[in-house]
């Protein structure tokens, strides 16, 4: 089985036998372009070839027949098509914020919070609904051409496969499907400017199109016969991909972003906005908050605290921030380096440091960013179960976790045992299982629960811990209380330059200007 995972910086597919084994693997790259401040799109012609590469490649490292591909994407991306199913629009990804004012209006309107509530997705601009808001005020004209808006994966089974569909997983993620009745939700459509016969016809993660087009065929290397699974969001599925399957046992991931979400076996609705609830199959849903700031902000402090530590400065970073004690010496580091997302669900905030003195060094600064990270996940979790879901264990992964200390802090911000799988493959692994699950090769994606093989299990250290916990409160109020200065600084930055003139970069100039 083939899990072809379609992320916002890479596609990579994955063989696997049925036992689970990864036998050959391939990845493609591809851009993501800020034509403009804050805007994020990709060329979806670029990520359907990464698809075919990766799959061609991978066919063609093994020996065994295929029995079939199942698909993963990154959620919330938006694609417009003309009738003829070409895009009219780029791709525009889930790290665009253009449809920030789109967005904070309709959470701001009588209806914003039953929005959330109905489709399972917060109102942020992350999400299509508010972006094809932005589009209908923005660009009239492209809207009117547009036949179908669709998601990445929509789109790449659509060159695949001929077939025009698009599944629970990914709509529960668009903030237009009501997820208690897996329909298109009227009133989000009429937000967004639309009538229904703009989307794709809705169908369940384990469809299975039975065949390749004669094009994709010769492509990719497989027989026209291939089924191709829909497939899922890759939220949902790296849940699977760590095993996190049953009810209590949470996912967390810290990577460049980062998100803690745990199964439940119905759509859940948090009364009070604060976590998303994402479909996997009928029976099987993910709630839980993502969070925009994870190891990018240790590569901030890179970049901004330590240029002389090279391009590739995060080990002796976290050396740095283990020579000093948890909590920094009471610096407090709010880690908005890029807006948040969970559990406020708005785009405005910016990062902060709460309680410089000048006793506070470099190895400060740098820790109270790791912990930064933590406490947001700790802020999620603490949402998730003021939803009222039940958290008993924590499987994690992501490149946080290739350093001893921040795994410790992890386990202790959450005041809980973390458990690091081995060898995790990822959302890759989740679609695959629930490729075989929909070919009828396992029973139910379940399995992952046993498949997955715990290396170790971090337990909170009692006296960080309550450090973590101490602080807590006062990190999430220092949100609430800086509000007003997010609001006045996003009108204020505006018009102040960020380009700065390095001090060589002038003297060299002078010398340039001396007559030769
Ligand atoms: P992605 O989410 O893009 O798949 P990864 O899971 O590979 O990314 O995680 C990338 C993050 O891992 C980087 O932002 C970086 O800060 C962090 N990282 C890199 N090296 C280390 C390290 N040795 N210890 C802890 N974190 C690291």
């Amino acid at each position: 089985m083939i899990g072809v995972d379609i992320g916002t910086t890479s596609t990579i597919s994955v063989a696997y036998d049925t036992g689970g084994v990864a036998v050959a693997s391939h990845a493609v790259g591809y851009p993501l372009s800020e034509p403009h401040p804050g805007w994020a799109e990709q060329d979806p012609a670029l990520i359907y070839a990464a698809v075919v590469e990766t799959v061609r490649t991978v066919v063609a490292g093994i020996s065994r027949p295929v029995a079939g591909l199942s698909f993963s994407s990154a959620m919330h991306s938006l694609l417009g098509l003309d009738v003829a199913g070409k895009p009219i629009t780029p791709l525009v990804t889930w790290a665009d914020s253009r449809s920030a004012a789109q967005a904070a209006r309709i959470r701001a309107s009588a209806g914003g919070l039953a929005l959330h509530r109905r489709t399972g997705t917060p109102v942020h601009p992350m999400a299509p609904l508010p972006k094809l808001l932005w589009f209908r005020e923005q660009e009239p004209e492209i809207c009117e051409r547009v036949a179908c808006w669709v998601g990445i994966k929509d789109y790449v089974l659509l060159r695949l496969c001929g077939a025009l569909m698009t599944d629970h997983s990914v709509a529960s993620a668009s903030g237009l499907m009501d997820i208690h009745r897996l329909e298109w939700d009227a009133e989000a459509l009429q937000v967004a400017g639309i009538r229904a016969d703009h989307l794709p016809r809705l169908v369940p993660t384990t469809t299975v199109l039975p065949a390749l087009t004669a094009a994709a065929a010769e492509a990719t290397g497989l027989p026209a016969s291939t089924p191709v699974v829909v497939g899922a969001g890759d939220g949902p599925l790296a849940n699977l991909g760590l095993g996190a399957v049953a009810p209590g046992v949470a996912a967390c991931s810290i990577g460049t972003s980062g998100a803690l979400r745990v199964m439940v076996e119905r759509p859940a609705v948090d009364p009070l906005g604060g976590v998303f609830c994402y479909a996997l199959t009928a029976d099987r849903w993910v709630v839980g908050g993502a969070i925009n700031n994870g190891g990018i902000v240790l590569d901030w402090t890179g970049a901004a605290l330590a240029p002389d530590l090279g391009d590739k400065p995060q080990e002796e970073l976290l050396d740095l921030a283990a020579s000093v004690p948890a909590g920094s010496g009471g610096l407090v580091m709010l880690p908005y380096l890029l807006g948040e997302r969970a559990p406020h669900w708005d785009s405005l905030p910016r990062g902060a440091y709460i309680g410089l003195t000048n006793a506070h060094r470099r190895p400060h600064l740098v820790r109270a960013a790791l912990e930064g990270v933590c406490q947001q996940l700790a802020l999620v979790l603490r949402s998730m179960r003021a939803a009222g879901i039940e958290i008993r264990e924590v499987r994690a992964s992501g490149g946080f976790a290739r350093s001893p200390l921040w795994r410790q802090m992890l386990a202790d911000a959450l005041g809980m045992e973390v458990r690091f799988p081995a060898g995790h493959e990822g959302s890759s692994y989740g679609a695959a299982l629930l490729g075989m699950q929909a070919l009828g090769l396992i029973e139910s994606v379940d399995v992952a629960a046993d498949r997955v093989y715990i290396a170790e299990t971090v337990r909170p250290d009692p006296e960080d811990a309550a450090v973590y916990a101490t602080l807590l409160p006062l990190f999430a109020e220092l949100y609430g209380a800086l509000g007003p200065a997010y609001t006045s600084l996003r009108g204020l930055a505006a018009d102040l330059p960020l380009e700065h003139v390095a001090p060589n970069v002038a003297t060299v100039r002078l010398r340039d200007d001396q007559p030769q």
